[in-house]
C-alpha cells in the first residue's frame, strides 16, 4: 500500500479529536514528501540533528514535533522552529526550552512525558514527581514555554489490558492536573499516547494526539552506529 493510502485509511477511522503525528525519524525525506502531499502536515522526530536537516530541506508549513528524549544542550537547534515537544521530563529541561524559545521570540509548546510503562528504560516524570514540580509553581514563572498538555508510552506487551490500564492511568493523572492547575486554560488538552501497536487502545482511552511510525512508513533500518 502507497503512503497516502495507508494515511487515508489511518485518518478516515479517527475521532475529530485525535490528530496524527506521522513518525518520520530514519526515514528519507522523500517519503515525508509522499505523505506531505497526501495532506499531511504534522511529523515527529526523536533527533535533533535528523529534524533540524529535514527542516531545512522540506516545506516551511509542516509542524515538526519533538517526540525523543531531549538533551538541555541541544534544546537551540530546535527552538527556532520545533511546534510542539512532546517529551518534556524534567524541570530542568522545561527550563531551558524557556530561555531557548525566549532568544527565538517563540512560545514553545509543550507536553510533560509521564511514565507510565513497566520498563524502566522509558523516560518520564513520575505521576509524583510531575506533582511536585506542578506545586512548586516556578513553572509559572514561564512565559516563554506554554503547557499543552501530556504524553506517555505504554508497555510493549502483548497484555492488553496492561496497555488499557496504563493509557488510563494517564488521561486520569492528565484530569487531575487540568482540574487542579489549568482549569481555565483552553491550550491545555492534549494527551498524546498511541503508537502503531497500540493507537486504537489509546484512543478508546482518550487520546488526542497518536504517533504512528512504522504502520505508516515500515520498518525502520537502524544505523549501525548510533
Ligand atoms: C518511534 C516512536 C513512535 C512511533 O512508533 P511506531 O511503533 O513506529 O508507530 C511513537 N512515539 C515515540 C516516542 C517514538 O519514539
Amino acid at each position: 500500500m502507497s503512503i497516502s493510502s495507508i494515511l487515508s485509511s489511518i485518518k478516515t477511522d479517527l475521532p475529530d479529536h485525535v490528530r496524527l503525528v506521522a513518525v518520520s525519524k530514519f526515514h528519507p525525506v522523500e517519503m515525508i514528501e509522499e505523505a506531505y502531499h497526501a495532506g499531511q502536515r504534522i511529523f515527529g522526530e526523536n533527533h535533533v540533528q535528523e529534524m533540524t536537516q529535514k527542516h531545512e530541506l522540506l516545506p516551511k508549513d509542516i509542524e515538526w514535533h519533538f517526540i525523543g528524549h531531549l538533551q538541555t544542550n541541544k534544546v537551540k537547534y530546535i527552538a527556532p522552529f520545533v511546534s510542539l515537544i512532546h517529551s518534556v521530563d524534567s524541570f530542568k529541561l522545561l527550563k531551558e526550552i524557556n530561555k531557548q524559545a525566549e532568544k527565538s521570540q517563540r512560545v514553545i509548546s509543550c507536553l510533560l512525558q509521564i511514565h507510565i510503562a513497566q520498563e524502566e528504560t522509558k523516560f518520564g516524570f513520575s505521576f509524583d514527581e510531575c506533582r511536585t514540580m506542578l506545586q512548586e509553581e516556578e513553572w509559572k514563572t514561564l512565559t516563554h514555554v506554554q503547557l499543552c498538555g501530556v504524553m506517555g508510552m505504554a508497555t510493549f506487551t502483548d497484555d492488553v489490558q496492561e496497555v488499557h490500564n496504563e493509557f488510563r492511568s494517564l488521561k486520569k493523572f492528565f484530569d487531575e492536573i487540568k482540574e487542579n492547575y489549568f482549569s481555565h486554560n483552553d491550550a491545555f488538552r492534549e494527551i498524546s499516547m498511541g503508537m502503531t501497536d497500540d493507537y486504537p487502545i489509546a484512543i478508546e482511552e482518550g487520546s488526542t494526539l497518536i504517533r504512528i511510525g512504522t504502520k505508516i512508513f515500515g520498518e525502520r533500518v537502524y544505523p549501525e552506529h548510533q
